[in-house]
C-alpha cells in the first residue's frame, strides 16, 4: 500500500515535470514569434531581439493575464502601474545602444521585465522602484528566473543613485514633466539616457547623449504615453 502510493507520487511528480517541460516549450514559440514581430516592426539589433526571445514575460505579469503575455500591449501589474508593451521596451532598449559591459540605471522597475531584458545585454543593472510591493515582487520574479546581475532598490529614482554613478546608460520607464537633472549629471561620458518626458497625457521619447568633454545632445525619438514619474524631479505624488 505504502509502496504503491509512493510509486503513484513518483509517477505524479514525473508527469508534472513532463507537463512543465511541455509548457516551457509551448511558451518558447510565442517568445520567438514576439522577437520576429519586433524585427518586422523595425528593431534591428540582434542582441536585443535575442533577449526578447529568451525572457519569459508570462512569468513577470499577474497569472490571470498570462494568455496576453506575448501580445504587443501594456498590461496592468497592480498599484495603478503597468508593464510596458514589448515594442516600447524594445525601442527604448535599442536606443540605449548597449554593447555588453555597461552598468545601466533603470528608473521604474515595475514588473522587472525591462530589467530582465537589460540583464541579458549588460554587465550590471541597478533598478529603482518607488512602490514597495512592486519592488518586492519584481525581486522575487527575477530571483525565480535566475537573474543575478540586477539590483532592485526601493525609493525615488528621479534622484538617481549617486553612490553607483556614473552610469553608461539610464532608462526611465515612467513619464516625467522634464528630464531629471540628477540623472543627466550621473551619465558617464559617452553615456545615453532614454525616457518619456512631456505632458501628463502624452510624452515624447527622448534620448540624451553625453559626449566626450561633457557636451549633451538631445533627440526626440517619437510620441509615447507612460504612467507618471512621481518624485522630487518628477510629478508631485497626490
Ligand atoms: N520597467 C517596467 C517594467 O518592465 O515592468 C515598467 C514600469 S511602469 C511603466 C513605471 C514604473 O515606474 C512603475 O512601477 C512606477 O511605480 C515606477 N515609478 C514611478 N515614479 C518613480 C520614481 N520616482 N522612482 C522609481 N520608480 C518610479
Amino acid at each position: 500500500m505504502e509502496a504503491d502510493s509512493r510509486a503513484g507520487t513518483r509517477a505524479g511528480r514525473s508527469a508534472g515535470r513532463m507537463s512543465e517541460g511541455r509548457g516551457r516549450r509551448e511558451l518558447e514559440t510565442p517568445r520567438r514569434r514576439l522577437a520576429e514581430r519586433l524585427a518586422a516592426g523595425g528593431i534591428r539589433n540582434q542582441r536585443v531581439l535575442d533577449a526578447f526571445a529568451s525572457v519569459p514575460r508570462h512569468l513577470l505579469i499577474p497569472e490571470a493575464l498570462r494568455a496576453d503575455a506575448y501580445r504587443n500591449i501594456s498590461l496592468p501589474i497592480g498599484d495603478g502601474q503597468t508593464i510596458s508593451a514589448p515594442g516600447t521596451v524594445a525601442q527604448m532598449t535599442e536606443a540605449l545602444e548597449l554593447t555588453g559591459d555597461e552598468t545601466v540605471l533603470e528608473v521604474g522597475t515595475g514588473s522587472g521585465y525591462q530589467a530582465a531584458i537589460l540583464s541579458k545585454l549588460v554587465a550590471r543593472v541597478i533598478s529603482i522602484e518607488r512602490v514597495p510591493r512592486l519592488a518586492a515582487s519584481a525581486r522575487t520574479a527575477l530571483d525565480r528566473l535566475g537573474v543575478s546581475n540586477v539590483i532592485v532598490h526601493l525609493g525615488d529614482g528621479t534622484g538617481g543613485r549617486p553612490a553607483d554613478a556614473p552610469f553608461d546608460a539610464i532608462v526611465v520607464t515612467a513619464g516625467g514633466p522634464e528630464i531629471p537633472m540628477p540623472l543627466v549629471e550621473q551619465l558617464a561620458e559617452g553615456g545615453r539616457l532614454v525616457g518619456p518626458f512631456g505632458a501628463r497625457d502624452q510624452q515624447q521619447l527622448i534620448r540624451v547623449c553625453r559626449h566626450a568633454g561633457g557636451d549633451l545632445t538631445r533627440e526626440v525619438l517619437g510620441p509615447c504615453r507612460f504612467v507618471d514619474l512621481l518624485g522630487t524631479h518628477g510629478w508631485a505624488a497626490a
